[in-house]
């Protein structure tokens, strides 16, 4: 029992429990822990092995989740648990997302790490790096806390939460959610140990009407989701659920954990970026590609360039106080201020 507090969305079901965080809604038997690792069933009840267990806190510009038109230059006070309740073969963060939580860990509480936050100069908290809808329980307890003492909150998420999970979270003052689509159904049942991608897109639908600052990304991976109907499948969806002006990120995969294809081709992302603008996506992205000149936002009306970056650093920042571009006047979605 150390270690674990009870679970909140779950329901009993003769004699196994029904966990309802994330639309996987596994039924977990006695004993017995559900896909991800985390929530466990013991004498009919469900518990979670997260709460308060940090597997890392560190501070991280806001650029790096990514969030490019969210409080830019800002730096997020970002930590993370383990577990995961989807099993991506080129996961980044494997160690984290395939491990449980540890019989003991030193405890994090939610006003430790409030404290933390506002003691290192943080703007907001991001939960990241393994999914964070796993700390569902702490998020709930440290949201209105730190939206209290005037910081935001995001996550960087697989969008795979039950829309009650979501609707909860952005009571509790989620502001801000990062939704990586791997694709379509058969990218998730290949490789990422099976999902629904309407699911995905259903929450990045439902973000977007919650009124949370909502950003996409897409990992092209080589020989996985990389062909041109596979993005015109990314593309033709976020127009539909997200909207032309939700950034979308085409980000660079590299080989990790058990996926050992080459790392996308640069033209690739190219490719997918000048399809996703020509569809008309106002704000298409190219990531993990230091240097590359579509890190940068450039005005969608004028093409003028407004947000230099390089490497997830602000280097030059042109948009007028009223978000709007300073050559023709255009509005610029934007959330937040820049803190340069
Ligand atoms: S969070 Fe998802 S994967 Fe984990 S037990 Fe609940 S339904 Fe299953």
């Amino acid at each position: 029992m150390e270690g674990l507090v009870p679970a909140l969305l779950y329901e009993r079901a003769d004699g196994e429990v029904r966990c309802n965080l994330c639309e996987r809604r596994c039924r977990v038997p006695e004993g017995e822990r559900g896909f991800c690792g985390v929530r466990t069933n013991l004498g009919g009840r469900l518990y979670t092995a997260s709460y308060t267990r940090i597997s890392a806190v560190e501070m991280r510009p806001v650029e790096i989740k990514p969030f490019y038109h969210f409080h830019p230059a800002s730096q997020a006070l970002t930590f993370s648990s383990w577990g995961c309740n989807l099993s991506c073969m080129w996961c980044q963060n494997w160690h984290l997302s395939r491990s449980r939580p540890p019989e003991r860990s030193e405890p994090l509480p939610p006003e430790e790490m409030l404290r933390l936050a506002l003691r290192l100069g943080a703007q907001g908290t991001c939960v990241s790096f393994n999914e964070p809808t796993l700390l569902f329980e702490y998020c709930l307890e440290l949201f209105p806390l730190a939206r209290g003492r005037g910081l935001y909150n995001s996550f960087v998420s697989n969008g795979y939460m039950t829309e009650e999970a979501l609707r909860m979270l952005v009571d509790a003052g989620l502001d801000a959610i990062n939704i990586d689509i791997k694709g379509d159904d058969e990218v998730y049942r290949r490789y990422c140990g099976g999902a629904r991608a309407g699911v995905v897109w259903r929450n990045i639908s439902l973000a977007r009407r919650l009124g949370v600052h909502l950003e996409v990304v897409n990992l092209v991976v080589t020989g996985v989701n990389d062909a041109e109907e596979d993005l015109r499948y990314v593309v033709e969806n976020h127009l539909r659920h997200a909207g032309e002006e939700v950034p979308l990120h085409f980000t660079r995969y590299h080989p990790a954990h058990r996926f050992s294809a080459p790392p996308t081709p640069v033209e690739r992302l190219e490719f997918a970026r000048e399809l996703a603008r020509r569809e008309g996506v106002l704000y298409p992205y190219i990531g993990n590609v230091p240097g590359h000149r579509y890190e940068s936002t450039y005005c969608h009306a004028c093409g003028r360039l407004l947000i230099r970056r390089r490497g997830y650093r602000v280097l030059e920042y042109r948009i007028s106080g009223d978000r709007r571009c300073p050559r023709c006047g255009a509005e610029v979605p934007l959330t937040g201020r820049f803190h340069g």
